[in-house]
């Protein structure tokens, strides 16, 4: 029954008519593409979905079609070439984790609707914190009927370490049911996950309060080091890439900034394009206006010391 709770109170959370649990995101982005789409449909994926939506387009056997990065006209161009498949499904990250950015989701929706096809976004780096009452993209960007279907992690915002979902209609939610590979043939959620996610929802669905602090930490963080000389890359997420280009500076910064206990982490080729290195630093609403002070005050010693500012 806990389960079962939870599934109803996702869907609440999203406004959506129900909601199927998986033992992670990436298991659900394994399934749904499997699961609707038929070698008579096409599904039009960003350059830069997460690693899941690739290898879950991969196992399907829809015609696959790829658009350049929140490239609007790509993405006219190829629903225009699939004008001829029986269904057309747009998917896309709500935000991009490695650069923090945020998929232009309005103007998505309504090539969506003039090519008559459906839109999937995948909240991970967003539920629980984007928009006014933190329900993600959709919400920011006021597309929240216009979506159809939403696959998310509890493994992030929502606090449990482990976990994912599919929210969306009803139908597609039955035959997720008696369809998804993963639901149907692995094991469920550990109960003290689902308690922690439960609990999440109730916090996030209680008051906005939460969801409101993220927006005004980020913009204290970005503001801050951007001042201070830095490049962040992205715009209003609360992963905040600090971009610094050289593999090695990113690595040793990253290392001074957690001797000082401030825990960021560095990335570089091949998570990133070469000569793209960077710390990625991710803003948490347990964050206090000194916790973030203190972490800008840190990036501009250690970044003085290594040259990264003048
Ligand atoms: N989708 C995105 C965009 C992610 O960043 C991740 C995790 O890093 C996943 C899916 C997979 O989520 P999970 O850790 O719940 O498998």
């Amino acid at each position: 029954s806990i389960h079962k709770d939870l599934e109803e109170k996702i869907a609440r959370f999203h406004q959506r008519e129900d909601a199927v649990l998986y033992a992670s995101c990436f298991d659900a982005n394994a399934s749904i593409f499997e699961a609707l789409l038929t070698p008579e449909d096409a599904v039009l994926s960003d350059d830069l979905n997460h690693a899941s939506i690739i290898d879950g387009i991969c196992l399907c056997k829809a015609n696959k079609y790829r658009y350049k990065h929140m490239d609007m006209q790509d993405l006219e161009a190829k629903l225009k070439e699939a004008q001829k498949h029986r269904l057309r499904l747009v998917a896309t990250d709500g935000a991009f984790s490695m650069d923090g950015d945020i998929a232009p989701l309005r103007e998505i929706c309504q090539l969506a609707q003039k090519y008559d096809a459906l839109v999937f976004i995948d909240e991970c780096h967003t539920a629980g914190l984007l928009g006014p009452n933190g329900r993600g993209t959709d919400e920011l960007l006021g597309v929240m009927d216009k979506v159809t279907i939403i696959n998310s992690t509890l493994g992030k915002a929502l606090g449990g370490a482990a976990g994912g979902y599919t929210t969306g209609p009803k139908p597609l939610i039955d035959l997720l049911r008696q369809r998804s590979r993963p639901y149907l043939f692995s094991n469920s959620l550990p109960p003290a996950v689902v308690g922690c996610a439960s609990k999440a929802l109730d916090l996030l669905m209680e008051s906005n309060a939460i969801a409101q602090s993220m927006a005004a930490k980020t913009q204290r963080f970005r503001s801050k080091m951007m001042a201070a000389g830095f490049t962040i890359s992205g715009k209003d997420h609360p992963i905040c890439p600090v971009m610094l280009g050289d593999a090695r500076l990113a690595s040793v910064m990253a290392e001074d900034m957690l001797n000082r206990g401030i825990y960021v982490i560095g990335f570089s080729y091949p998570v990133v394009p070469k000569g793209k290195a960077r710390i990625r630093v991710q803003i948490s609403a347990v964050h206090s206006d000194e916790d973030i002070d203190h972490c800008v005050e840190g990036f501009t010693e250690v970044g003085r010391k290594h040259g990264a500012l003048s």
